[in-house]
């Protein structure tokens, strides 16, 4: 009576073999003389059958959804089967008997939201966490081998990386601090000590816009290095793309085939990607938004239509410096324009954000004035100038992002298990 994962049967390591599985009841068909069970447990599903004849009948017939239990039987293979293999089950052990289970497929899909802490047990949930956690492990696999060292930043932050209009204010104690919006400046600092530096962590942004893409908490994965330029900073950034797509592309197979994903759009991700400038890109666009021009922000649809063009991630570099953050180091030629770039992928749009970091402390005072920060908030900021400062590039790429482009999600909430929206935070 060996004790099995349903995966194992599933990949017919069991056939005719005595298994036991533990998990939970996800279908149930009840005729006269057969009750067919389908049965998970974290790794799969598989059809389970209980003849009348059998001492597991009487157990089986109370069993409900999502009820959990313990099952015993011969492993078989079965054409007719979900998964080709199924269990003729001897013995049925219920464990935790469940009421009746609210989500059924009849209902809305505001309705699930609301039900995240039972929907998490879907096979869709179940499927993206894992591919999310298998992101993770590719991403710093990259980061390990490039010789990072991870870091672990505050999340209470006592002046703002970005603008104020996207912070999450707090009472701390009897002061106010914020949440932070990206550890970018705390890895500024680790740089002077570790050099190669890099975190995975939340960052909070007060979104009140409901997009398919913005979140009010998500994971970012931010890198941070000295002696870097942009041309560093873009290979680094396709190379760590290129990584994590090919080594889901090999090992996540099950999981995409499972949630109807298309995997080929990953294998096909190789360095180096297609570059273009801000310039170009506004010329592009132009053609079909004539009100375009030098200056603008792009939004959301302007990316949309950039990167159905390339299908395929891509880089739009050289942004005009009145669009971006203080810290962005501008050309010393042409002060208009900030050394920033932005991967994009087709759907979703921006998924990262990166650039050199200016590292001339008078410069990057005057540039705080311009956007009305005092630099008196700033003062360890501007002490990683004073003593031995030093070019350096980095960028910030959301991992939600990146999973609902990977996934073909419609919505980046699907892309994490607990999503906090300017709605949802519950529970
Ligand atoms: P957007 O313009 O789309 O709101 P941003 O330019 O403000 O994004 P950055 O400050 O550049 O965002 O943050 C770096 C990366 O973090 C983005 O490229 C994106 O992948 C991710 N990101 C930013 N804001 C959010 C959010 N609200 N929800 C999920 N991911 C986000
Ligand atoms: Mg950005």
């Amino acid at each position: 009576m060996a004790l099995v994962k349903i995966r194992e049967i599933l990949d017919g390591k069991c056939e005719n073999t005595n298994v036991t599985i533990r998990g939970w009841v996800y279908r149930k068909r009840e005729g006269k003389e057969l009750i067919f069970l389908l049965v998970r447990d974290s790794t799969g599903v598989i059809q389970c059958t209980v003849k009348k004849a059998s001492p597991a009948w009487s157990e089986a017939e109370k069993l409900t959804i999502e009820s959990a239990l313990t099952l015993e039987g011969t492993a078989k293979q079965d054409k007719r089967a979900p998964g080709g293999y199924e269990i003729s089950a001897e013995a049925v052990s219920i464990v935790g008997l469940a009421e009746l289970f609210p989500i059924t497929k009849d209902k809305s899909e505001e309705f699930i939201r609301d039900m995240r802490h039972l929907w998490l047990r879907s096979r869709k949930m179940n499927l993206v966490m894992k591919v999310r956690a298998k992101v993770l492990e590719y991403a710093r696999e990259y980061f390990e081998k490039e010789s990072f060292t991870e870091v672990s930043p505050p999340m209470f932050i006592s002046a703002a990386v970005e603008g104020g209009s996207t912070l999450f204010g707090l009472k701390y104690f009897d002061q106010n601090l914020y949440l932070t919006q990206s550890s970018q400046l705390y890895l500024e600092i680790l740089i002077y000590s570790l050099e190669k530096v890099y975190c995975i962590a939340p960052s909070f942004r007060a979104e009140k816009s409901r997009t398919i893409r913005h979140l009010t908490e998500y994971w970012h994965m931010e890198g941070e290095w000295p002696f870097a330029d942009m041309n560093d900073l873009m290979q680094f950034e396709e190379g760590l793309m290129e990584h994590v797509c090919q080594k889901v592309a090999q090992n996540c197979q099950k999981e995409f085939a499972e949630l109807g994903a298309d995997i080929n759009k990953l294998s096909e991700v190789k360095a180096p990607f297609p570059r273009i400038t801000y310039a170009e890109a506004i010329e592009r666009l132009k053609v079909k938004n004539p009100a375009l021009k030098w200056g603008d922000d792009l939004g959301y649809e302007d990316e949309k239509v950039l990167a159905e063009d390339f299908g395929k991630p891509f880089f739009v570099y050289d942004y005009p410096t009145a669009i971006k953050a203080f810290y962005c180091k501008t050309y010393r030629d042409r002060p208009e324009i900030a050394l920033s770039v932005d991967m994009m992928v087709p759907k979703i749009g921006e998924i990262s954000t990166g650039g050199q970091r200016e590292e001339d402390k008078d410069i990057l005072i005057k540039r705080m004035k311009e956007q009305d920060l005092k630099p008196e908030d700033y003062e360890w900021y501007l002490d990683l100038r004073r003593y031995g400062t030093v070019p350096h590039a980095g960028f910030g790429m959301g991992l939600e992002r990146l999973l609902t482009w990977m996934l073909d999600l419609d919505n980046i909430i699907d892309s994490i298990p607990f999503p906090r929206t300017t709605r949802r935070f519950y529970p």
